[in-house]
């Protein structure tokens, strides 16, 4: 049978920046819920069609199997070509509803370190897999009813997006992306996700975006990473200066120190912070691997991460 025929297709989840998402069940099995996400495919998609290198990754995203990544189940098009996307059905809502509802959800600092051993278990489970996320942040995090994390929404889906339709006026944030894509690194790698980790793992802290530039431009962007890590030098980054994008500084903010850290995320300790200062380290090359993130001491040490039973959930 055809794959689309599978599903019958119910009521609208929601709408992202360049899909619909539905609701919908297994014809064999009504019980077996999943959401479709309905891609509006650009106009050179169409022309070109799928690349093979694309349908590739898709095939290799459909084998990736752990409990912090949402399952993809399948792939097909519909008319006019459009991707539909069969995923795991995540109701519970995502991320950056918990943080930005301060009114109704608390949480510890144990609740954290459990969100973010998920997370890094996520990223570092990809990698492993030569996966790249490259755009992780709250809102791509779904939380599932048993209360685990789930990493959604890999870049690939976007690529296929038709730019000239946005779906919703909300942009694409750059709030969460590394200083290397902003001086246009040619070769980067997994370093990119855990930049991305760390500005999760200050979010939840703070309850606010650690690099919140506006406007948002890349200009914004790259003076915030100066002045709250410190400024891209080659003394910090052997090698900054003659990456493409870079623009030479006029005023140098010195590396912040750990006790500039620990004054606005003293709630993590000092082992969190260290471990926060790792994960948003200027020089890729220097800052931690998914797997060295994995290795630090903050996960073994108090508190312990909290049981998912015990995780805060929407209201
Ligand atoms: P965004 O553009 O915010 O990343 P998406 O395009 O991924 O959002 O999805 C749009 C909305 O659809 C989400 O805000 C969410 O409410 C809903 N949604 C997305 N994926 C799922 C899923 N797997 N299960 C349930 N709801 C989902």
């Amino acid at each position: 049978a055809q794959e689309r025929n599978k599903y019958v297709k119910g009521k609208k989840l929601g709408s992202g920046q360049y899909a619909d998402v539905f609701s919908a069940y297994l014809v064999t099995d009504p019980t077996q819920l999943v959401a479709i996400k309905k891609i509006k495919v650009g106009a050179e998609v169409k022309e070109m069609g799928i690349s093979y290198d694309s349908l590739r990754e898709i095939r290799f995203l459909q084998e990736l199997d752990h409990p912090n990544i949402i399952k993809l189940y399948s792939v097909f098009s519909t008319k006019n070509q459009n991707l539909n996307l069969v995923l795991e059905q995540l109701p519970q809502g995502d991320l950056l509803k918990l943080i930005q509802d301060t009114q109704n959800i608390s949480y510890t600092p144990a609740d954290v370190k459990a969100w973010m051993l998920m997370l890094m278990r996520a990223v570092h489970f990809c990698h492993a897999n030569f996966i790249l996320h490259r755009d992780i942040k709250p809102n791509n995090l779904l939380i599932a009813a048993n209360g685990e994390i789930k990493l959604a929404d890999f870049g690939l889906a976007r690529s296929f997006a038709d730019p000239y339709q946005p779906m919703t006026y909300n942009t694409i944030t750059i709030w969460y992306r590394p200083p290397e894509l902003f001086f246009q690194a040619q070769f980067y790698g997994g370093a990119v996700d855990v930049w991305s980790c760390g500005a999760v793992f200050a979010e939840l802290i703070s309850r606010d975006v650690l690099f919140r530039a506006w406007p948002e431009s890349e200009m914004n962007m790259v003076k915030l990473i100066c002045e709250k890590v410190g400024t891209p030098t080659e003394e910090n980054w052997p090698g900054v200066s003659k990456l493409k994008g870079y623009v030479t500084p006029t005023e140098i903010q010195p590396v912040r120190p750990k006790d500039y850290w620990l004054a606005n995320f003293r709630t993590i300790g000092e082992i969190g912070v260290d471990l926060l200062m790792k994960m948003l380290t200027l020089d890729p090359k220097v800052r931690l691997s998914a797997e060295g993130v994995l290795k630090h001491e903050y996960w073994t040490s108090a508190p312990r991460p909290s049981k998912l039973e015990a995780l805060p959930r929407k209201g």
